[in-house]
């Protein structure tokens, strides 16, 4: 599932090309994508214009010029494309908005995802239990170790609560905790200020280094995208069981925790 890099990513590679942009197209092939009847949702949209292009946590926000938004959440298997022409055949997108400059965006793989097309407080109401982005301005080590420290049960399933801070998952809550030097499993009560600390700044320095490489996404956003994907094979342990770890060859291990895959060495990353 796309996480803060990918969808960060997006959002810096569309926003200039759509930002100001009239609505001149909005095809749905998929009805249960959107969450009004078809005809309601393609007649608000057209003459719209998107304002700007905002993220909130792992969504997307596109602000229309009627005070309205259409939140995107890819989920599992969502992903864009954007173009005078889709990467693939129209109907293989639930979703096609086109724009006065020619170019379309396509919405694709939304199984699980969804587009809806919500008043500015609803929006607000919906993403109230939202917590604050790791770069949001009032964020600082105090303020992470804070909220942190009000929970109990295991590091990792707390890293991927959209409560605690907004916009990491499964991978990148595991990369995190790879260059903290610190087991996915270990008990929020046992991470003292110093661990604390170093899971802040690394969640920062690692999220940081996979917007600047363009995610993991593996599909160009459009023809000439040479960015998006870059982190793909950048990623130190998600996905590699039994590859040696970067840093001290041990293999590295595959496990289970609160129902979600992780990935560990066994030998660098302590418990505590
Ligand atoms: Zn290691």
């Amino acid at each position: 599932m796309p996480e803060w890099p990918e969808m960060e990513n997006y959002r810096r590679l569309l926003s200039p090309r759509i930002s100001g942009q009239k609505i001149t197209r909005v095809d749905v092939n998929r009805p249960k994508t959107v969450n009004e009847p078809e005809a309601t949702f393609r007649g608000e949209l057209l003459g719209r214009r998107i304002l700007f292009v905002e993220r909130r946590g792992k969504q997307l926000l596109f602000h229309l010029d009627d005070g309205y938004r259409l939140v995107l959440h890819l989920m599992l298997g969502g992903w864009l494309a954007y173009g005078a022409e889709g990467p693939k055949e129209d109907s293989h997108f639930q979703v096609i908005l086109g724009f006065e400059n020619g170019q379309n965006l396509y919405f694709g793989g939304l199984r699980l995802g969804y587009l809806h097309r919500l008043s500015a407080k609803t929006v607000n109401e919906q993403l109230k239990d939202l917590g604050p982005d790791p770069f949001d301005a009032r964020m600082n080590p105090e303020l992470f170790r804070k909220r942190l420290s009000a929970r109990r049960g295991k590091l990792k399933p707390a890293m991927t609560d959209q409560r605690l801070v907004s916009g990491i998952g499964n991978c990148y809550a595991d990369e995190i905790c790879f260059d903290a030097f610190i087991h996915p499993e270990t008990p929020i009560p046992s991470l003292d200020q110093e661990k604390s600390d170093r899971l802040y700044h690394s969640m920062r320095k690692i999220l940081e280094e996979a917007v600047a490489a363009g995610g993991y996404m593996d599909r160009p956003l459009s023809a000439n995208d040479a960015l998006t994907g870059g982190f793909d094979n950048r990623c130190r342990v998600y996905d590699r069981e039994g590859e040696p770890c970067v840093r001290c060859g041990t293999p590295l291990e595959k496990g289970e925790t609160a129902g979600r895959k992780m990935f560990f060495c066994p030998h660098c990353q302590r418990m505590g």
